[in-house]
């Protein structure tokens, strides 16, 4: 099981800020992140996600098909 705790950058003034229970950024997602999948260093933002999103994948598949294994 990975830990909900994550690891952001460095803050602008030095210290490293450390996130800890940071909610998925999946619309409507209120799962707690687990998943770091970038930085945007100009906004200083980063996009984390949980586990069900870290794929990319929404939970429903949308033509219903599962090709996935
Ligand atoms: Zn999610």
């Amino acid at each position: 099981m990975p830990r909900v705790t994550l690891k952001a950058g460095p803050a602008p003034d030095g210290h490293e800020e450390e996130l800890s229970e940071y909610l998925c950024d999946w619309p409507d997602c209120p799962n707690i992140a687990t998943q770091v999948l970038g930085c945007v260093r100009e906004l200083g933002l980063s996009a984390v996600v949980c586990d069900l999103h870290a794929n990319g994948r929404p939970e429903r598949s949308v033509d219903g098909s599962d090709a996935t294994p």
